[in-house]
């Protein structure tokens, strides 16, 4: 389908690849995102964490707090600290930073989300499904990539059996 997304920091110590599309695009304008990279949005691509090949470096990551009282984690360069992905409490889920990729045009977001701490500047295609907070996957998501979520979240006939 399309070609193969490499991306990195702005020190080249971090070279990553993305073995396939996204699952989907979030462009998020919650107050955590405009915090953290200092602008407007943050456009983060989710995939499976194991379709983010790393080929160049370790991401670091660093625990930041966010306004609900949890924390987040965002893998940096541990050299030039840029942000290269995000993880929300599920190690499985890759939020990639579209801004790292080499080509960040070759991304358009699939929804907008929490549109209620939107910058006003800002216009939304009508094209372009937007929530002021979250939205129902379900609804939103292509059937196969729900598939390819599903298969990484829940347990596989394979995997041992919970301790309790
Ligand atoms: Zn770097
Ligand atoms: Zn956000």
């Amino acid at each position: 389908m399309s070609a193969l997304r490499e991306g990195g920091c702005a020190c080249g110590a971090i070279r990553y690849r993305l073995e396939s599309d996204p699952l989907f695009v979030h462009c998020c304008h919650c107050l955590n995102c405009q915090r953290q990279t200092g602008s407007a949005f943050v456009i983060n691509l989710l995939i499976e964490a194991e379709r983010v090949k790393v080929v160049t470096g370790a991401p670091l990551p660093v625990e930041v707090p966010r306004d609900d009282g949890s924390t987040q984690r965002i893998f940096r360069c541990p050299t030039c600290q840029v942000a290269i992905f995000s993880e929300y409490g599920r190690p499985e889920l890759r939020y990639v930073r579209a801004g790292t990729l080499d080509q960040p045009s070759t991304i358009t977001p699939d929804v907008h989300i929490f549109t209620k701490s939107k910058l006003n500047w800002i216009t939304i295609p009508d094209s372009t499904p937007a929530f002021e907070v979250y939205y129902d996957m379900n609804a939103l998501w292509p059937a196969a990539n729900l598939e390819r979520l599903n298969a990484i979240l829940a347990p596989t006939a394979s995997s041992p059996p919970r301790r309790t």
